[in-house]
């Protein structure tokens, strides 16, 4: 086996594709090297390495010592020097890179090289001891953290105190001789803290950091990492070691991070930031404030700033281009490292930049217009999911603001909360059902349980690329970073800004995209839908073959779900229809009748009542389907629950309280969810099938005649298992058809189907299919009666399941394809071969989730049906099924 794969400019052995094998970091600058950019030459150690690392008890392959001594002299070849060369040492960098981009998770480690010896020679190479002396202590402080487990804030510490010593307060104020004695201390810090003296050999050095950078793949914030997005612990990490550039060596270096789109709203234009004399993660560090790259970014925000453009004008316009080919060779928006050594350009990192779903969108539709890409992948590049994040809420245009702080606005869209200042807590109140507002200095690694918690993220400190910048668009939450005016006191719990104090609990609402910190809770609106969103949703309608409606019973749903461009509604509840106001004393009295006469007064009630929320239906959806589901309650939900609504119903009714429970008491169930529910209502109590048959007939009939549309009516019995369930069903609404003909002159049309929720039904699809002319696979019922599962019991037991690989995810959100998908499947396949024509639909969660959606594509079902904000997802889904 091949262990290391070697890069230099315009020579490598790997390449883009190998990313498995390389990790991205590696498998990217290999394809940067080899399209003849300025890479520093350096070599990856493969994610193979790491597997075998872990499989055999930390210990490396035979072989790779060769191979990594071998390519350590071919840097040393084109670099111009080694290791401890006395003239000018050569010094590397030891940096992770896995598979997936896990920002920050791992760890690298830079200068490596460097020793008491090497130092001065490198102060002489380069005639600044101040210089070298600075990344000598960076190095001790990195290696000794990362390497041998000294905490990093005791460096941080004694560097503090140093300053303070001399009265200074910024790092760039030390002069060589102040970071001679940080060395010193940190050297005995190391002493203290790690009981060996630090390694002064390079060759130890670089085998310490290696092994280190694989053990790193373990380390907690980057197992959480991994939880939260997904990544198999299988791949690992690959570790790239590379000839150190220096952007810190004098007024002509430089160092930045750049993307080749605005990463926040997709616009096309270059964007980042650099510091002059810096090295690396100064930059994301926060400690000095990064410049903008270009002058239309310098100018747009107010203070003293110096563009990249305006300061080093050749190396910009060298920039500009590498950013420019990187992008069109990689066909995507790029995220990249660089720096400038002395004047001249290095590049250190490229790839796909983490973005906004604003952003996703906008530069998916722009690439597909550029010609860059075509529509197909424009629409691959849009997570479907994503889309929710467009359809919530930012702060109203109109809304007072009372802005206490301004920062940058990192990450769009507007959070309130009350504000937390830990991570834990923020995971705490949380899961108790409490908005918070995460309130810190800067977020680290460690922090993001708290920021995936909180509904927003609001740092003191910290750039446009900062940690919380970037994390918090990659989870899509608001963010506002860099709210300088804010003083935070961890330990009071509190933060004071402009004069005011607030303390943990306070209610802030932040604005990611005007980096607005806004006291209290401000007025949010509605999304635009309009813009891209509109283009790529039409680019998807156009290739989708799944249909996609709404389940919706209120008009505010119904006229959401045309907004989201539902076409019908595959399910409405009546039975949601029956909470509101005085409605449900009426409910009521239909269910505790104790005989048809009874039965019928209560209907009688609810009738017009019914007939007009049918008719908005009808109306807002004039020229779609829809499909209304017959009574489905279960039953419990209904009853009175105390003696006032008990009585309340009595009265109504002019029933005897005492009589009315002794009923009450006879209809509760053990087991409603496999009670006297669905289907059984209407075959025991016929006369509420006649009423809601009635009420939606005459609803569609006035309906029509306002929007000039015949209504498309669909009537579903639930919770069928054999035909004859559906038979008696079918004609009671034949009859109730006749019956409204006679009397108005019209004669209704609308089609009668049934769900398919239990999997004897599912069975019996040939047989149920002539009686029906569609069916509706309710998967939310399918998958409790299938796996045996209450979905609101399974709370209990369900979390451990998917832990422990029983099951691959929650069925109830992500549908179980062996299991209830073998079903749908076969219901479908049953029942097309006994009815060709007849329409198959999905109603449940299941239809406004990707992975369900692409299954249904699949097994050819005809439409999803899902809640109204799921409807651009399932759309979006449907057509990334099909490609
Ligand atoms: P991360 O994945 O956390 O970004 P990196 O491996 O990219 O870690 O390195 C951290 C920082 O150090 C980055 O700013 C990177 O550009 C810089 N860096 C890494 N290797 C070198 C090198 N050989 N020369 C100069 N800077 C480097
Ligand atoms: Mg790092
Ligand atoms: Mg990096």
């Amino acid at each position: 086996t091949k262990w290391v794969y070697r890069f230099s400019a315009g020579r490598s052995e790997g390449s883009a594709a190998m990313r498995d094998l390389l990790g991205g970091k590696g498998a990217n600058l290999a394809e940067m090297a080899a399209l003849g950019l300025p890479v520093p030459p350096g070599f990856t150690i493969t994610t193979e390495v790491c597997a075998h690392f872990y499989a055999n008890g930390h210990a490396f392959p035979k072989g790779l010592e060769a191979e990594v001594d071998a390519a350590m002299e071919e840097i040393g070849r084109i670099a111009g020097h080694a290791f401890n060369d006395p003239k000018w040492p050569l010094l590397v960098s030891v940096r992770s890179g896995a598979r997936a981009s896990m920002p920050g998770m791992m760890d690298t480690v830079l200068n490596l090289g460097l020793n008491d010896k090497t130092v001065e020679a490198l102060a002489r190479y380069s005639g600044d001891a101040r210089f070298a002396w600075d990344c000598y202590r960076r190095f001790i402080e990195m290696y000794s953290s990362v390497v041998l487990g000294v905490e990093h804030h005791i460096f941080e510490e004694a560097l503090e105190e140093i300053k303070e010593a001399k009265g200074l307060t910024l790092d760039t104020q030390l002069c060589a001789d102040d970071w001679r004695a940080a060395v010193a201390r940190f050297k005995a810090i190391v002493e203290a803290n790690a009981g060996v003296s630090f390694p002064q050999e390079p060759r130890a050095q670089l085998w310490g950091a290696i092994r280190a950078v694989f053990a790193s793949w373990m380390n907690h914030r980057a197992i959480v990492y991994r939880h939260l997005h997904n990544i198999p612990e299988s791949w690992g990490t690959a570790v790239n070691v590379q000839a150190m550039v220096f952007g810190n060596m004098d007024a002509n270096s430089a160092t930045g991070v750049a993307f080749t789109r605005n990463p926040s709203t997709g616009v096309k234009e270059l964007y980042g930031e650099y510091l002059i004399n810096a090295q690396g993660e100064d930059v994301v560090a926060g400690l000095r404030t990064p410049q903008p790259l270009t002058e239309v970014a310098s100018r747009a925000s107010p203070g003293e700033k110096i563009s990249l453009e305006a300061a080093m004008p050749k190396i910009f316009a060298e920039f500009t281009q590498v950013a420019d080919k990187l992008e069109r060779h990689y066909r995507d928006m790029q995220d990249m490292e660089f720096t400038v050594e002395r004047g001249k350009l290095w590049m250190l990192q490229t790839r796909n930049g983490k973005r906004t779903a604003r952003a996703a969108l906008k530069l998916a539709v722009d690439m597909a217009n550029e010609g860059l890409i075509t529509r197909e992948e424009a629409l691959l590049r849009v997570e479907p999911t994503s889309l929710d994040q467009l359809l919530h809420p930012t702060i109203d245009p109109a809304a007072k603001r009372d802005i206490l702080a301004t920062g940058l606005p990192a990450s769009p869209g507007a959070a309130f909360g009350e504000i937390v200042f830990n991570p834990e807590e923020a995971e705490t109140l949380a899961a108790s059902g409490r908005k918070v507002i995460l309130v810190r200095t800067e977020t680290s690694p460690e922090d993001i349980h708290g920021m995936h918690a909180a509904e927003g993220i609001l740092t003191a400190r910290g750039g446009m690329t900062s940690h919380a910048a970037v994390v918090a668009r990659g989870m899509g939450k608001p963010c506002v970073t860099g709210a300088g005016a804010l003083r935070i006191d961890y330990e009071d719990q509190s933060f004071t800004v402009a004069g005011k104090r607030f303390v943990k609990g306070d209610k802030l609402t932040i604005d990611g995209s005007a980096g607005h910190v806004i006291f209290g809770e401000v007025k949010m609106q509605r999304p635009e839908l309009t813009g891209e969103f509109a283009v790529l949703m039409g680019w998807a309608d156009k290739i989708r073959r799944l249909k996609v409606r709404a389940n919706a019973e209120t008009p505010a749903d119904a006229r959401a779900a045309r907004r989201f461009g539902a076409e019908g509604i595959g399910l409405a509840r009546t039975e949601h229809m029956f909470f509101e106001g005085e409605r449900i004393v009426a409910v009521r009295e239909m269910i505790l009748a104790d005989d048809a006469e009874g039965r019928r007064a209560a209907l009688a009630k609810l009738l017009p009542i019914q007939r007009e929320d049918f008719k908005h239906l009808f109306e807002i959806m004039a020229g779609l389907p829809v499909t209304i589901r017959l009574l489905d309650p279960p039953l419990h939900e209904f009853l009175p629950h105390n003696d006032t609504e008990l009585a309340a119903v009595a009265r109504a009714m002019g029933a005897d309280p005492v009589k009315l429970r002794r009923r009450a008491l006879q209809l509760s169930e053990f087991n409603p969810m496999l009670g006297f529910r669905g289907v059984r209502l209407a075959v025991v109590f016929p006369e509420i099938v006649d009423m809601q048959a009635r009420a939606i007939f005459e609803a569609a009939i006035e309906a029509s005649l306002s929007t000039g549309e015949p209504a498309r009516i669909e009537i579903m019995a639930p919770l069928v298992f054999a035909r004859a369930e559906l038979d008696l069903v079918k004609a009671r609404i034949e009859a109730m058809a006749a019956l409204v003909e006679q009397e108005t002159g019209v004669r209704p049309r609308f089609e009668v189907g049934t769900m398919i929720e239990l999997p004897r039904a599912a069975l019996r699809a040939d047989e149920i299919a002539p009686s029906a002319d569609f069916f509706s696979f309710g998967t939310n019922d399918l998958t409790q009666t299938t796996l045996g599962i209450s979905r609101d019991d399974a709370g209990s037991f369900l979390g451990a399941y998917v832990e422990q690989g029983v099951l691959p995810h929650d069925p109830f959100v992500s549908i179980d394809q062996e299991g209830v998908g073998e079903l749908v499947a076969l219901g479908c396949q049953r029942a097309r071969a006994a009815r060709p024509d007849i329409a198959l639909g999905v109603c449940g969660e299941h239809g406004g989730d990707p992975a369900s959606v692409a299954f249904f594509e699949t097994i050819g079902i005809d439409y999803v049906s899902c809640s109204p904000f799921r409807v651009p997802i399932a759309r979006l889904a449907a057509a990334q099924a099909v490609l």
